[in-house]
């Protein structure tokens, strides 16, 4: 469903739901990071995109004027609510804490809110790695934008999603998730300095190319300890190298200076270091339409994932093997992992006319060669965050 349909079925169903018409209505996409992979928590940089799925979400105040707010999902049995009379905090059921803490974000800048009934839904698959728990956040402050007709600034309102997910989810996640779905705009992607904040729209505004994610549907459960080893090596690497962080470090001053690394840091620190340098380099690729460069650079970036970093598992491998195998002949530019690793999803940059014999290869040889059915969704960079009823 377009932005357009969505809009009609959230409405319909906030009708079926609650016996009246809703009065806003917000929606938030997810997204898909194009390249810069463990790059945010080296000070560097990312080219997130955001996608044509989203959470979308209908409210009108409540017909008995109660202080009270309640959320219900399509997707969910049971409702969240929130009394704004009462503290805010966590609450069952868990789902509700990514809204709850939208609220609580309104009511910490001073605020005021009634009572509301509020219908959501989303298109965004929840964790698939699409970053369904962004667009419901920032999809939230949207519209408590629209009900408070108070403009939160794109940058504050994905910093208040951001600590929505902190405090009430209690997941520690970076900024990125947060920035593309408030930020986002049509026909662009998002290049975000993830030591300053700043940010650039790069224009992808050529509709001979589009982007395909392709889901392994395989999370290998490790120690869990792998990202916490990965963000210490990348601290080991810095202090050893007398850096604040590896973004401050060219790949040549790495390489004089290799002797100051044990091997296995130095190849950590050769990934992160590489790929801030490939995701500057896709940007502009990108802003240039210079679709076989920045396929390239997204092959590179898979390579030092798996080599280097070591965060890539066999079934994202075989994604990629089968992309390079239909090729550029046969309209891929280009392909690599994307989001944390050890399972998740592909990201492709294929050419549109090829899409759909594309999905349909990927799709058999990933089944033949696994066993495993992947899930495949196509987008071009879509919208950020927007009020479609106010
Ligand atoms: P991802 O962000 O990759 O989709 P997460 O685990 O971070 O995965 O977030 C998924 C969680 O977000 C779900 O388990 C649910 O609690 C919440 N969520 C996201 N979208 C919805 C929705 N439409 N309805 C209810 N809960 C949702
Ligand atoms: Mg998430």
């Amino acid at each position: 469903m377009n932005l357009k349909e969505l809009t009609a079925f959230i409405a319909a169903e906030f009708r079926k739901t609650y016996g009246r018409a809703p009065r806003w209505i917000a929606a938030a996409p997810g997204r898909v990071n194009i390249i810069g992979e463990h790059t945010d928590y080296n000070d560097g940089f990312v080219v997130p995109m955001a996608i044509e799925f989203y959470t979308i979400m209908a409210a009108d105040q409540r017909a008995d004027g109660k202080g009270i707010i309640t959320f219900r999902s399509t997707s969910q049995p049971d409702a969240a609510t929130v009394n704004l009379s009462q503290l805010l905090k966590p609450a069952a059921p868990k789902w509700g804490n990514y809204p709850r803490g939208g609220v609580a974000g309104f009511l910490a800048r001073g605020v005021k809110l009634g009572g509301l009934d509020v219908l959501l839904h989303s298109t965004v698959p929840l964790g698939s790695g699409l970053s369904s728990s962004a667009a419901l956040e920032v999809a939230t402050a949207t519209l408590l934008e629209a009900v408070t007709s108070k403009t939160i600034d794109p940058v504050e309102k994905a910093l208040l999603a951001q600590k929505a997910e902190h405090d009430f989810a209690g997941v520690p996640c970076g900024i990125m998730d947060q920035f593309i779905s408030a930020l986002g705009r049509e026909g662009h992607l998002l290049l975000l300095d993830c030591r300053t904040h700043k940010t650039k729209l790069v224009p992808m505004s050529d509709p001979s190319v589009a982007l395909i994610i392709i889901n392994t549907n395989v999370k290998h459960e490790l120690s869990g300890g792998e990202y916490a080893e990965r963000r210490a090596q990348c601290e080991e690497a810095a202090r050893n190298l007398g850096v604040k962080s590896l973004r401050d470090m060219t790949a040549d001053q790495l390489d004089k200076n290799k002797g100051k690394l044990s091997e296995l840091v130095y190849r950590r620190a050769r990934h992160v270091i590489g790929e801030i340098e490939r995701t500057l380099h896709a940007a502009e690729g990108i802003r240039a339409s210079s679709w076989p460069s920045v396929g390239n650079l997204m092959y590179a970036s898979h390579t030092s994932l798996r080599d280097d970093y070591e965060v890539s598992c066999a079934e994202l491998d075989i994604v990629v093997e089968i992309a390079e195998d239909i090729g550029y002949k046969d309209g891929i530019y280009g392909c690599r992992m994307t989001g944390g690793g050890f399972g998740g999803g592909c990201v492709a940059l294929v050419k549109t006319d090829c899409v759909d014999a594309i999905t349909k290869k990927i799709a058999a040889d990933y089944k033949t060669k696994t066993g495993i059915e992947a899930s495949i969704f196509v987008s071009r960079p879509a919208a950020g965050a927007t009020i479609l009823q106010n």
